[in-house]
């Protein structure tokens, strides 16, 4: 866990949490997100699956030899011409969340107590509607105030445009707002750019400590 914190911290922060990889470890989930998505690629382009997925490794692979930052798969998608439109509906139509998660009891516990000094969002690069179906799988949609996801903005993270819609949301100053992510370059360095303060983990067992560390 790395911490970007400007002590002393306000007791009334709006905490921004990222979703996959956050809240949940589901790597069997991850994987079908990607798949279903590569799939829909594939016959977009007319590709073969795996001629759909060597061509994502390889926009991925040239990107890191370049030492350029990893690419969402939306922002991969859509330099392959695939529109937001499209990204979106492809993502509502066959993202399942229910098929993969499950309430979690001690996660409702650890987001209740951090309610009690806190307001909850989520900034996601699913769509709204996936994201509310996972929340509501884990059983922790009612500590959420506010969701934003890919159809807010149309930009995925690390494109600083969901950040700024969550800030317009929130009506509160970057500095009063905390990012909670997995992902430094993703999640985090954009945030902390917009004035932001944030909390990389290295795993979602991580967010059990933050009530101590942020109360
Ligand atoms: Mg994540």
């Amino acid at each position: 866990m790395r911490l970007f914190l400007n002590p002393p911290l306000r007791r009334d922060c709006v905490l921004a949490f990222d979703l996959d990889g956050t809240l949940y470890d589901n790597p069997g989930y991850i994987r079908a997100q990607e798949e279903s998505q590569v799939r829909q690629l594939a016959q977009f382009l007319s590709l073969t699956y795996d001629e759909a997925a060597q061509k994502i490794l390889d926009i991925r692979q040239k990107r890191a030899a370049r030492n350029l930052p990893a690419a969402s798969l939306g922002d991969i998608f859509r330099g392959l011409g695939v529109s937001d439109e499209l990204i979106i509906q492809w993502r509502r139509d066959h993202i399942h969340p229910r098929e993969w998660l499950t309430e979690d009891s001690r996660l409702q516990n650890t987001l209740t107590a951090l309610t009690s000094h806190h307001a909850l969002a989520l900034i996601t690069n699913n769509p709204k509607s996936v994201a509310t179906e996972s929340l509501s799988a884990l059983g922790i949609i009612s500590c959420f105030t506010n969701i934003i996801g890919l159809d807010d903005t149309f930009k995925s993270k690390p494109h600083p445009a969901p950040y700024r819609a969550f800030l317009d949301a929130a009506r509160r100053l970057p500095e009063d707002c905390i990012v909670i992510g997995d992902r430094y370059s993703v999640d985090i360095e954009p945030a902390l750019q917009l004035g932001m303060q944030g909390v990389l983990i290295e795993r979602p067992s991580e967010v059990h400590l933050l009530p101590e560390i942020l109360d």
